[in-house]
């Protein structure tokens, strides 16, 4: 594979390595406000937060910021969560729903904000996301819409599936909902942002400096390093599945999904032909997500995993994935592939609150980490300098254990499950949509032959009618 340039002004919409200068080590003892553990979006999304509120604040990175998802991801920021809104709304009810769907319109605000800072040049940032059905369920569509637009107040659009097929060349794709107000940025380049501007506020970061273990008990809390001590008033969970020692019990609550993405080579005009639309698609099945970068490229995420597997054979799975939905690229170069893990929760909500006096979690944010960070940090650092309420939104969804090796099993099963469901449903709409175009073609045609005869018998009839009148005797002339 080709190297690219790394860095976030590459022209391309997204950097996988950026290289940003590594951060020290902590080798010394320290007291703070607040000690957030894991440096990636949910840690220093916190971090922002918390020292412009005038805390003092140190982050604790086991190892180099953006290694994990939130240096992984494909930049789509939109609303909502990892969970289908109809069960949202069956668990907690329609207001309370409504009022977390909102909560996420703010994050995309906060990001979209941030993102104009000039500590975050060249974002590329670009407009719309595009959720796209692969099957034919009109009025799932026009329930959906009414929901989306008129119970929680989001700016949506339904596209029939000949809009939809005019912008993506391709049979697999039904109907649609276009989000004007979703974007797209290059995701390394805001959390290297994200970083800055935490810097900037003040917050200290450290690299390479793993949190092996926390004494909870007393007012000030104590977090063990191998190399130092830190004592902390408040402490922020947001290690995702990598928290490991600190908190096993809470580490286990998260399902690792890993996710494979790919970017491509130059496609030419060849892509342009199949896909026509600038901004992100996702599929309702949750199958592939991607969108064009630098003009001709696709940058692809797809395939899930509950136990890590070799890149060779998720970016295998990628590739398949492009040339199904888009046989007329055939087959694609990759420049690059990568994948990460996301944590997921029994009940797809992230985790966010405080667990006891002083202890934080921010994590469980899936595959919407973007939005979903973003406000998780505004309400954890108002709830614990305001004594803002809001973050208790999310108290229905508690800490449920995912299950441990056998729940990762059990996963990965729901996972192939659900995916083949979704594709076996997309196989049999399109099947439908064949069927209906054959039988349709059928009674054109028996409805052409039927014409056909009854003018062939129309012609016979003014032929048997004019050889009639020619028969018949001339009657004599009168005298
Ligand atoms: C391929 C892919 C595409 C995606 N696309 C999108 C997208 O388009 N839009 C979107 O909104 N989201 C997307 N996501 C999801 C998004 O990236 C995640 O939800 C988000 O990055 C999660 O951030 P996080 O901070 O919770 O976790 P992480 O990024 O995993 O960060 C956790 C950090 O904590 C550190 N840590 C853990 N334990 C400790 C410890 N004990 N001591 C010190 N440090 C510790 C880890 O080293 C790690 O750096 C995508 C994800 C993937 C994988």
């Amino acid at each position: 594979m080709d190297s690219l340039p790394t860095s976030a002004t590459n022209g391309l919409g997204f950097a996988a390595d950026t290289a940003t200068e590594p951060h020290a080590r902590l080798n010394f003892d320290l007291d703070v406000d607040l000690c957030v553990i894991g440096a990636g979006l949910a840690g220093l999304s916190v971090a922002l937060e918390a020292a412009r509120a005038g805390l003092s604040v140190a982050v604790l990175e086991s190892g180099r910021i953006g290694w994990g998802a939130s240096g992984h991801n494909l930049g789509t920021v939109m609303p909502g969560y990892g969970v289908p809104i109809a069960d949202l709304i069956d668990r907690v009810g329609l207001d309370h729903a409504s009022a977390l769907w909102a909560l996420t319109r703010e994050g995309m605000e906060i990001v979209r904000a941030r993102a104009a800072d000039e500590a975050m040049p060249d974002l590329a940032l670009s407009d719309g996301a595009l959720e796209v059905s692969n099957v034919d369920i009109g009025d799932r569509l026009v329930e959906r819409l009414q929901t989306l637009g008129v119970d929680f107040g989001s700016e949506v659009e339904g596209w029939a599936t000949d809009k939809v097929r005019d912008v993506l060349r391709t049979n697999r794709y039904f109907h649609g909902i276009y989000y004007p107000t979703a974007f797209q940025i290059d995701g390394r380049g805001y959390l290297h942002g994200v970083e800055r501007l935490a810097r900037r506020a003040g917050a200290r970061i450290f690299e390479e400096t793993p949190v092996v273990e926390i004494d909870f008990s007393g007012i000030r809390k104590r977090i063990f390093t191998p190399s130092a001590r830190l004592r902390a008033s408040d402490i922020v969970l947001a290690g995702s599945v990598h928290l490991g020692a600190p908190s096993r019990r809470i580490a286990e609550t998260l399902l690792p999904v890993w996710r494979a993405a790919v970017l491509t080579a130059p496609l030419g005009g060849r892509l342009a032909d199949a896909v026509g639309f600038a901004g992100s698609i996702t599929d309702t099945g949750g199958v592939d997500h991607y969108r064009i970068v630098g003009g001709d490229r696709l940058l692809w995420a797809s395939g899930e995993t509950t136990f890590e597997v070799a890149p060779q054979r998720l970016e295998r799975i990628v590739r398949r994935r492009i040339r199904t939905v888009f046989p007329q690229l055939d087959e694609v170069a990759i420049d690059r592939s990568f994948s990460a893990a996301v944590g997921v929760t029994v009940h797809g909500m992230p985790q966010i609150g405080e667990l006891r006096p002083g202890l934080w979690v921010a994590s469980g944010f899936g595959r919407n980490g973007l939005a979903t960070t973003a406000i998780a940090a505004r309400l954890i650092v108002r709830g614990l300098t305001h004594a803002d309420e809001r973050v208790r939104l999310f108290a229905p969804f508690d800490l449920v254990w995912a299950g441990g090796r056998i729940g990762r099993i059990v996963g990965q099963g729901v996972y192939l499950a659900a995916r083949e469901g979704a594709l076996a449903a997309g196989t049999l709409a399109r099947y439908r949509e064949r069927t209906i175009a054959r039988s349709r073609i059928k009674s054109e045609q028996a409805e052409i032959k039927r014409e056909e005869r009854r003018t062939r018998l129309e012609q016979l009839r003014a032929a048997e009618r004019s050889s009639a009148a020619a028969r018949r005797p001339v009657p004599p002339p009168s005298e």
